[in-house]
């Protein structure tokens, strides 16, 4: 054990409470705390890492879709991700589908994937606490220098060390009660079964968008092999009162034109979740404190996909940390290497992304329709571009090439802004459009 374990401490309230001193703190045990817990741990760190549920991996709150480039980066093992060929876009009067014969976007094995997390953050010596909720910081000059948690024998211990990671996700747990940011007024709100449906083809994904199915937000259908396919609502609140359950529901009715494929198919899991839709949080970094993932607004609000951000975004927390302990120095000026680190190579995307959010939250039934024209024009290519938020120069002048009146409609204001957040300022023109090599 690589913990120091000490008598109670004598302050009010913790007379009976054990002591354990760490390195780094991690709360929570989502894809951001396993991967901070890694790299912290590889960074030479006694690390701990918190988890208020029983299991890592369970309940699930998240749909899993995500990108296999990024998996492979990730060192994520190809069983735990499933491949997916036809993408199709659905508003209320088209529909348009794009055909990946070398597949781009993928499923994953949710469980199984921070499972393995998990695995390679205990090999790398971190420490594992599930059902270990924790209860409140431990502030002292101002400064976070721990938490007070319940054991899995509900006893109550003060867990000690410089550095604290808040990976707790929508929560926050730490963040808000550090006063590092406020929590998050406008959020994703999504309910999902997971079904086994014998009669759903299994290489197609689809987005569904109209008010209809989910105002303000998408449904999905992701299939992830062996029959099993994730039908979920997602609506973004307050922008609409919408109940995504009932939504669900109820969805058979609202779309009867996909009913037959869920033929025959019964629901195995029901699944909800809270996403953070007000784009990044102005800091994450505090004195002795990092927060990461979701607790920090690291997610792409563009359609609510987090998990390989919650990754790179623990990854880079942990290693921050690390760095700190060696450094004897947990001081919030030291830690915000680790913001800034994170804005360089994630910032502008995110901040584009957010602007679509916003836009695309407020479209009526015939604007989608017009949006899946658009799409339309594009290749499979710069569709999932744009699905993923690989925001570039070149992007957006290869769709307005491909749709040149774009520049005389609305979406002109957009485009403009998007590439002044690209570094590329200005009014664009049609000149622009016949010089570019995009
Ligand atoms: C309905 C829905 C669908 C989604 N679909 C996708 C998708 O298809 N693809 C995608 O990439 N992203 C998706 N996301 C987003 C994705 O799930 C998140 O961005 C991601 O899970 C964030 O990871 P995290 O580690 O920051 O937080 P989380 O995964 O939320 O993990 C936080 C962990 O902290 C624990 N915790 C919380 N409070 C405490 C406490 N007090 N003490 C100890 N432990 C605590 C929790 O139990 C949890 O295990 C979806 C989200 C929702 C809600």
């Amino acid at each position: 054990m690589t913990t120091a374990e000490t008598a109670p401490t004598g302050q009010p309230g913790a007379q009976d409470a054990a002591r354990r001193s760490y390195d780094v703190l991690i709360v929570g045990g989502g894809p951001a705390g396993l991967s901070a817990a890694e790299a912290a741990a590889k960074g030479g760190a006694r690390v701990a890492l918190l988890e208020r549920q029983k299991e890592i991996g369970y309940p699930i709150h998240t749909s899993g879709g995500s990108w296999i480039s990024d998996m492979k980066a990730l060192n994520i093992p190809s069983e735990l991700y499933y491949p997916i060929r036809s993408v199709f876009f659905l508003s209320p009067h088209r529909e348009v589908r794009f055909d990946y014969p070398d597949p781009v976007c993928c499923v994953l094995d949710v469980r199984g994937v921070y499972q393995h997390l998990a695995g390679r953050a205990v090999a790398a010596g971190a420490n594992l606490h599930p059902n270990s909720p924790v209860e409140r910081p431990i502030v002292e000059d101002g400064k976070v220098v721990g938490v007070v948690a319940k054991d899995h024998r509900n006893r109550i211990t003060e867990w000690r060390a410089p550095v604290v990671i808040d990976a707790s996700g929508f929560s926050c747990t730490l963040s808000t009660r550090a006063n590092l940011h406020a929590g998050y007024k406008r959020y994703g709100y999504g309910a999902e079964y997971d079904f086994y449906a014998p009669n759903y083809d299994p290489n197609s994904l689809y987005l569904i968008m109209g008010s209809q199915v989910a105002p303000a937000g998408y449904a999905w259908a992701f299939p992830r092999g062996k029959g099993r396919v994730r039908l979920g609502v997602g609506v973004i609140r307050p922008d609409v009162e919408a109940d995504a359950r009932e939504y669900l529901d109820t969805f058979a009715e609202r779309l009867p034109s996909l009913a037959p494929v869920f033929a025959g198919a019964s629901p195995i899991e029901y699944h909800t979740g809270l996403f953070p839709s007000e784009g990044v949080v102005e800091r994450f970094v505090g004195e002795g404190l990092i927060a990461t993932g979701d607790a920090a607004g690291h997610g792409s609000t563009l359609v609510g996909e987090g998990i390989r951000f919650a990754i790179y975004s623990g990854q880079m927390a942990g290693a921050v940390a690390a760095e700190a302990v060696r450094a004897g120095d947990s001081s919030a000026q030291f830690l915000a290497r680790y913001d800034r680190q994170w804005r360089a190579r994630f910032g502008r995307e995110m901040d584009i992304s957010y602007i679509v959010n916003q836009r695309i939250a407020a479209w009526s039934d015939e604007k989608w329709d017009e949006g899946i024209e658009l799409l339309k024009r594009l290749t499979p290519a710069q569709a999932a571009e744009l699905l993923r938020g690989d925001y570039s120069a070149g992007l957006f002048l290869g769709v307005l090439r491909r749709n040149p009146g774009l520049l005389r409609t609305g979406a002109r204001k957009f485009f403009e802004l998007a590439m002044q957040r690209l570094g590329r300022p200005g009014p664009l023109s049609d000149a622009d459009l016949a010089t570019s090599n995009a």
